[in-house]
């Protein structure tokens, strides 16, 4: 059988799509999939997923262009990849922006607001009522399970994903099909990188709230995890929200 670093490939044969798979956690994570066996279409707005593709090797990896706030551009790359690979396995549902203004309630910029809406919300609905084989995975974060002082917009697009991710696992059970969602706390990203201040502000906190001291949170880690969701050792876990955050969210401090 073949093996990664000793062990067993986990996605042996997969077909998936990975939406926001040029940068970042969605890059780490075709790469990993590729490594463990998978076939991955990198679905997203910036043209840089050809590279990333490339990288990988056409053989196991292809770029699409897709805005998942269109929805018809969610069914193209899904037909897509039914008529190149004849089925699709693992929707990896992952695209995401941030706001550039600080979004208090006070001062919410309704225009950024409905385009992060846009991407978050509704871009990861649209992925997710595309019908797979075996599993569905989104991207949800820290701030879909906790209030903030600043960030509202993204703050409540996230719990629209740990929503999303719980209702649809209801409904698609009967059909075999296992809906989870992933929770990073800060991971350092070119979306981290556009509003550098805050986000050096949110890994110091994070930081200082995580129990696992003096370790990073790296792209590669989140990546893990959603090998873990998409593979058969997770063949009974659906509804869940895996948190990868050094028990941040998992475990407050009593008098918090
Ligand atoms: P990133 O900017 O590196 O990657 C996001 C990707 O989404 C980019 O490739 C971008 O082009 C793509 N994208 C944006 N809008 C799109 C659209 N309309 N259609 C298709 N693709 C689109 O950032 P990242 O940190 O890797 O973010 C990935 C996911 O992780 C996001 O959902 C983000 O909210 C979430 N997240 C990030 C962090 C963090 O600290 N970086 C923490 C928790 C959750």
């Amino acid at each position: 059988m073949a093996e990664v670093n000793g062990q067993p490939l986990k996605l042996a044969g997969k077909i998936s799509i990975i939406t926001g798979g040029a940068s970042g956690i969605g890059e780490a994570t075709a790469r990993l999939f590729a490594t463990h066996g998978a076939f991955v279409v990198v679905a997203d707005i910036q043209d840089e997923g050809h590279q990333v593709a490339t990288s990988i090797g056409s053989n196991r990896c292809t770029y699409f262009h897709c805005d998942v706030t269109d929805e018809r551009q969610v069914i193209s790359v899904v037909d897509f990849t039914v008529e190149t690979y004849g089925h699709l396995d693992i929707m990896f549902s992952n695209a995401g922006i941030v706001s550039t203004s600080v979004q208090t309630i006070l001062d919410l910029d309704l225009t950024q607001f409905d385009a992060l809406i846009a991407v978050i919300a509704r871009g990861s609905a649209a992925c997710v009522k595309r019908r797979v084989r075996g599993c569905i995975i989104c991207t949800a974060s820290v701030a879909g399970s906790r209030g903030g002082s600043v960030r509202t917009d993204y703050v409540m697009a996230k719990h629209a994903v740990v929503g999303l991710v719980r209702s649809a696992s209801k409904q698609l059970g009967v059909h075999g099909i296992r809906v989870n969602c992933v929770s990073p706390s800060a991971v350092a990203t070119p979306l981290s990188k556009r509003s550098p201040e805050r986000a050096r502000k949110t890994m110091k906190l994070y930081e200082s709230l995580s129990s696992l001291k003096g370790v990073e949170l790296g792209v590669a880690d989140v990546a893990e995890a959603v090998v873990f969701l998409a593979s058969d050792g997770s063949a009974f876990i659906t509804g869940h929200d895996l948190a990868v955050d050094g028990g941040l969210t998992k475990l407050p401090d009593a008098d918090d």
